[in-house]
């Protein structure tokens, strides 16, 4: 699973409050024991087939047909009764054996038990056919979408198993240690599409629709089927002999190959890599309207429709660069491979969000590698200072942009071969089945003959993370350079108040760096093994005073660093350290001494000079705060090839400010090709033209753009300030535009009154979904304290029975706040 990362959404998060996304699951034990085995759910059979068929889809009602069969082993003897998960709104209307003989069923919330006619013994088959008439709370394992005269959005149906959905639509048993194969039969209206798991059987067209056939021969756990309903058109392409099939809206057809034609490419890699073929019969990746983001459904992936245009690839879109490899990766971390329960999840999304990486390095390079876990870094750094929780641990908060740094430290230290091998160790160990955090371990040990113990004790099952505190001292008497290395992070996370449980971060992580030492006669590297509280390393033969001193050569570990050095060392660093998290680093340090004449230069320089975008885009945003000493370098780098150094450059100047500013960002605003570049031109100039922000939000507002960039960035300048020229405009967009409500609230919340009247008058809007959009509003994006008030006295007004409810619903909840 994947939704768009805090970075992708920093137009929105300008907006509102991202609440909505984080977990609200609370938390689990530190222990290995807990990580591993004890929220393994038990049951006493082994679920081998479901032939799922389902048709009759009603949008006003959310209601289908479905019919079940199941086949499955007994693992007790005197096996009399089946235990199966489902929905409680799913009504069984029959159940009989392969005999024919009607069985006893009876149900209790979403637990349904079935009494066979007699008991099967330990390893016997049992078969049963289940009717039943099918309904759900919409969102809740299927989700029913109409158009509602909005475009691009032809109407739908998707579902969504993960972690526990998928019972709400036909009962099975919903958790992911068990493993079954599976058909799918679909009748869906003659002109729609039900693309499922696996092959494709059978097409057939009859007088009560089409019906679609799809086989999924290999085992896999229930979360993973997947059923989407919609008008949708094929295209069609390969990887060897197996099928790579893109389902889009025809409207976006045109786009779809662009974007998913890298697909068959990222297969091969990740097959070389892992020393595993593609494991499945298809793949499949079809869009869908209000999606998330992905959904890895086994051979099946589900994405959200927001396919980019071709404008769009200026700005390197998410979409290609994160979520379509980290969806693919899935395929083996997850789906060939799948986490015995839920708090070893890490090892599904923890490799999936490692894979883009290592594509990327294959593709493109060391850069672009570094990009990608900087990225995550950036990412992991932010979850960790929310709160701090270690990766193998149920409802973990960081097993995405954690586990991709923990595997590529691991890959850094075990080195390519034998990382590889271990990694191809456990997919084949696990294939078709599932695994746990300690199999892992076990993989590199079998692989490699080295047991990481203390690497799992400390990165897996432990949190946070070392935050390194380095000095350095040149003796030229000596010739030696003595380094002091302290590790001062700490450990006072407290026990959660409903288990018990504490998270501990250990006080010594145990790591080897390297240092590398620059002199006039060359580098020398030292290997040390990093292991006590405070050490001292002293190198010798460094004739004179250095030059530079890199500490963790290659960014081999996952830190925090300080470091004090002189500007020079520094400057040398930056203009010969390849690592970008190492440069960034650096550029950090630079930025501050806003009065050295040479920390400008070595940021104009590497802004300037730098062999790639991203130091270039860094070292020009720290510039921004040497004032008018950067304006000659803006000049320059705002003639990049790279958009991300154009940003970088327009944000500067919204910071440095002056006519030229204002000359470059308007000029930048009418004709730049990228659309994050106009959108950052918005900002800036906002903030350097007050003569001449109104006409630009104006017409920032009224610019189409991929994924709204530059409107957004409108919304995020209004948003912050307490001008409300702008409020009806604003207002008048919200039928098409879900962000436009969240504008409304964060005006609402700097105390325009009048803002939150009419976000309030939204809760009566003709529309389903602008109602709902509007309560999302008063629910995620205002405290309390402003949306309590106005949804109580809102409440008696408004005319929608669901939308009344769900706001007396919101209330309760606001209330407890
Ligand atoms: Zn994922």
């Amino acid at each position: 699973m994947r939704i768009p990362s805090l970075a992708a959404l920093a137009a929105l998060a300008a907006l509102a409050s991202l609440a909505s996304l984080a977990s609200p699951l609370p938390a689990q034990s530190n222990a290995e024991r807990m990580a591993n085995g004890a929220y393994t759910r038990s049951h006493d059979y082994d679920l081998v087939h479901q032939r799922i068929e389902v048709g009759d889809f009603n949008w006003d009602s959310l209601s289908f047909s479905g019919k079940l069969v199941t086949t499955l082993v007994a693992r007790r003897p005197g096996f009399d009764s089946v235990i199966l998960d489902a929905g409680h709104l799913l009504q069984i209307t029959g159940v009989t054996d392969p005999a024919g003989v009607s069985l006893g069923s009876a149900r209790s919330g979403d637990t349904l038990v079935i009494r066979l006619a007699k008991p099967a013994g330990f390893g016997d088959t049992v078969r049963f056919t289940l009717a039943y008439a099918g309904k759900v709370e919409n969102g809740r394992g299927l989700t029913f979408l109409d158009p509602e005269g909005r475009p691009h959005r032809p109407r739908q149906i998707w579902s969504q198993g993960e972690d526990d959905n998928n019972h709400d639509w036909f009962p099975t048993y919903d958790f992911p240690n068990d493993r079954m194969t599976w058909e799918m039969v679909a009748t869906v209206p003659a002109s729609f599409t039900a693309v499922s798991n696996g092959r494709l059987v059978s097409d057939v067209r009859t007088a009560r629709g089409r019906t679609m056939t799809w086989r999924q021969d290999k085992p896999a756990s229930t979360y993973l089927v997947s059923l989407i309903v919609a008008p949708l058109v094929k295209i069609h392409d390969t990887w060897g002999t197996v099928p790579v099939d893109y389902y889009v809206y025809r409207e976006d057809s045109a786009r779809a190959w662009p974007l998913f034609h890298v697909t068959p490419d990222m297969i091969a890699v990740y097959s070389r890599l892992t020393g595993v073929r593609y494991p499945w019969a298809q793949y499949a990746q079809t869009t869908v309207a209000d999606f998330f983001g992905g959904m890895e459904n086994v051979s099946a992936t589900t994405l959200v429709d927001w396919l980019p245009d071709p404008a769009a690839y200026l700005d390197r879109p998410w979409y290609q660069y994160i979520l379509i490899p980290h969806e693919l990766a899935h395929q083996w971390f997850g789906d060939l491979v799948t986490t015995e329960n839920w708090a070893n999840m890490w090892l599904n999304e923890g490799f999936a969000e490692f894979m883009p990486g290592q594509y990327w390095q294959v593709k493109q390079g060391r850069h672009l590698e570094d990009d990608y876990y900087l990225d995550e870094y950036r990412q992991f750094l932010q979850i960790d200072d929310d709160r701090r929780m270690p990766l193998a641990a149920r409802a973990s908060n960081n097993i995405y942009p954690k586990g991709a740094l923990v595997l590529r430290m691991l890959e850094r230290y075990l080195g390519n071969q034998r990382f590889w091998a271990s990694v191809k160790r456990y997919l084949e160990q696990h294939a078709y089945d599932n695994a746990t955090t300690d199999d892992l371990r076990q993989a590199v040990l079998d692989a490699t003959g080295e047991n990481l113990d203390w690497f799992w004790d400390q990165w897996m099952y432990q949190a946070g993370y070392p935050e390194f505190a380095v000095q350095a001292g040149y003796d030229a008497a000596a010739r030696s350079l003595t380094l002091t290395v302290k590790q001062t992070q700490v450990d006072t996370s407290t026990a959660d108040s409903t288990t018990g449980l504490r998270y501990s971060t250990p006080l010594v992580f145990r790591m080897p760096v390297t240092i590398r030492v620059g002199t006039a006669s060359g580098d020398v590297v030292r290997n040390v093994m990093l292991d006590a509280r405070e050490q001292t390393i002293r190198i010798d033969s460094i004739a004179a005073e250095p030059t530079m001193v890199i500490f963790d050569d290659g960014n081999r570990v996952l830190k925090k660093l300080s470091f004090e050095q002189p500007t020079s060392w520094l400057a040398t660093q930056l203009q010969r350290d390849p690592d970008l998290w190492n440069r960034q680093w650096v550029i950090d340090q630079l930025a501050k001494r806003t009065t050295d004449d040479l920390a400008a230069q070595a940021l104009a320089a590497a802004a300037t000079g730098a062999d790639y975008f991203l130091t270039r885009a860094q070292a020009v945003t720290a510039l921004a705060s040497f004032s008018q000493q950067a304006m000659p370098i803006l000049e320059a780098t705002i003639g990049d090839t790279s958009a991300a150094v154009r940003v970088a450059t327009l944000d500067a100047l919204g910071e440095v400010g002056g006519a030229r500013a204002v000359e470059i960002g308007t000029d930048r605003f009418h004709h730049d090709p990228s659309y994050e570049v106009r959108a950052a031109a918005v900002a800036a100039l906002a903030k350097a033209d007050p003569a001449q922000r109104q006409a630009i939000l104006t017409e920032a507002i009224a610019s189409e753009s991929y994924q709204d960039a530059i409107r957004n960035a409108a919304y995020g300048v209004i948003a912050r300030t307490t001008d409300t020229t702008f409020l009806e405009v604003v207002n008048a967009r919200v039928p098409m535009d879900e962000n436009a409500v969240y504008v409304l609230a964060g005006m609402g919340r700097k105390g325009a009154t009048r803002a939150l009247d009419l976000l309030a008058s939204h809760l009566n809007d003709e529309r389903h979904y602008v109602r709902g959009w509007a309560l999302n509003a008063f629910r995620n994006a205002l405290p309390a304290s402003l949306a309590l008030p106005r949804l109580q006295a809102a409440q008696d007004s408004i005319q929608d029975p669901e939308t009344r409810a769900a706001v007396a619903a919101a209330i309760e909840e606001l209330k407890k706040k």
